[in-house]
């Protein structure tokens, strides 16, 4: 019977990989390489690299005005009525359904709260309705510039563009390990996993509690999860697993 289970569940995960990368990851070459071709290591230094990207986007695109007051782009979560910076990780996990982005520095304050992560400022709270945004302003910054997306630098693309290339980089985290994972004699899945060495917990590499972890606080291990935490095996390394993400661990 466990066998069935574990070999319907290779099945499945076989099927959503194959549909991940026709559908969402395989449009995206960064500096000619497809995405899911690079390791984990290499998409989790580049997704460091586009929230800098977004934060430098956003500095961009923020105007001045006489007042003294904050114009930028802003995300809204449709479902939560919460609105965000748009680097911030609570703004980058919104499903694409429920997200829109917002050019402005006027909100409906009885409609919109500010997200408690983030903290985005808006000095005055009207209500001028959303509009989806417009292009994003170049920013030129050498580091960001390496990283080519579909022939474009990072730095070029616009804000919203930036968030579908997102969707496809954890789309592409997903289909990495899942294409990479092996079975072991004992039936347990080795693949990669992200441990915060800061934390003592590990995830899956798509997590995003795992994307924001401090890139000196990271750690990369490929193994079976009880490797890494199992109560019965005193060997393990002394890891839990995440709560979120819940890496499966066979007691
Ligand atoms: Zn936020
Ligand atoms: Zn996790």
């Amino acid at each position: 019977m466990k066998k069935i289970a574990a070999l319907c569940l290779m099945i499945a995960i076989f099927l959503a990989s194959v549909c991940a990368e026709d559908c969402e990851s395989a449009k995206y070459y960064v500096n000619g390489l497809l995405l899911t071709e690079m390791s984990v290591e290499e998409i989790y230094d580049l997704e460091d690299t586009l929230v800098s990207a977004l934060e430098k986007l956003f500095n961009g695109n923020i105007e001045g005005t006489a007042a003294d007051e904050s114009k930028g782009l802003y995300v809204i979560n449709t479902k939560t009525k919460k609105y965000h910076y748009p680097w911030c990780y609570s703004a980058l996990q919104i499903d694409l359904s429920k997200r829109c982005f917002c050019n402005c520095s006027f909100l409906d304050a009885s409609k919109y709260k500010p997200c408690g992560s983030c903290n985005p400022k808006l000095e005055e709270l009207q209500n001028e309705g959303i509009e989806i945004a417009e292009q994003a302003t170049f920013v030129e910054q050498a580091t960001l510039a390496d990283y080519r997306v579909n022939e474009r630098t990072l730095v070029e693309m616009s804000i919203p563009e930036l968030y579908d290339f997102e969707d496809a980089l954890v789309s592409a985290l997903t289909v990495i390990f899942n294409r990479d994972m092996e079975e072991t004699a004992a039936g347990e899945l080795i693949g990669c996993y992200v441990i915060n060495e800061k934390t003592k917990k590990f995830h899956y590499p798509w997590c995003y509690s795992a994307l924001q972890i401090e890139p000196d606080k990271r750690s990369f291990e490929r193994c079976a999860p009880s490797d890494l935490a199992n109560p019965s095996r005193p060997d393990a390394q002394n890891y839990t697993p995440c709560g979120s993400c819940r890496p499966h661990v066979n007691g």
